[in-house]
């Protein structure tokens, strides 16, 4: 325990008791708890969004706890490590919100994540990398192939990114995902730009 943790006690955003371990806020009764995608699962999502993994990103995606960030990395780094050859990734790149997200919520938290495995990973986390042409028409009520054609051709990587991008591996990184058509999408922008090679990275994903 560091002097912190004595003026600020921790305590766990599910079961409200003191977090065990240190610099984190889950507990390691409640971390046992949560349902991990294997890595075999031929899906880039780190958790089931379900439970205590929903209730965990939802505190941290719409009610503004970006204290979670921290725990919610770790799952991405673990998800990252067991799926990629991390060492060969050049670059982090977070998947953009549209426009209207980002008044509304203020931030992108795709981005504060994505930020945080680079920092871990000693990467650049390439921001302006990904730029969304508009919204798509809302996904939901739309089949697989219907969310696939959606989603592509929403995502454009700007003039001055293309540098950056060219001959590069990608790690991409959102926070929740659905049939994974939308990194799909934003991961053949990038190819298009020069990328190297693009891999999908999710903290969740949910089922339809
Ligand atoms: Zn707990």
């Amino acid at each position: 325990m560091n002097i912190l943790d004595l003026c600020f006690p921790r305590n766990c955003p599910v079961c409200g008791g003191p977090s065990d371990r240190e610099g984190r806020f889950v507990c390691s009764g409640c971390l046992d708890r949560l349902v991990m995608v294997p890595p075999d699962d031929g899906t880039a999502a780190a958790l089931e969004f379900d439970g205590i993994a929903r209730r965990l990103i939802l505190d941290f995606k719409l009610r503004s706890r970006l204290y979670l960030k921290a725990d919610l990395a770790d799952f991405l780094e673990g998800a990252a490590i067991a799926r990629y050859d991390v060492a060969r990734v050049d670059a982090i790149v977070p998947m953009p919100l549209t426009l209207l997200h980002r008044f509304l919520r203020g931030y992108n938290q795709s981005r504060l994540l994505a930020r945080e495995l680079a920092r871990r990973l000693g990467r650049t986390c390439l921001e302006g990398a990904l730029k969304r042409k508009g919204s798509p028409r809302r996904q939901s009520g739309l089949d697989r192939k219907a969310r696939l054609k959606n989603a592509i051709g929403t995502f454009s990587v700007p003039e001055r990114a293309i540098p950056r991008v060219r001959s590069r591996t990608i790690l991409l990184v959102d926070d929740i995902h659905t049939t994974g058509a939308t990194l799909a999408a934003a991961a053949e922008a990038l190819k298009s730009a020069g990328a190297r090679e693009v891999w999908p990275l999710a903290l969740a994903r949910r089922g339809l």
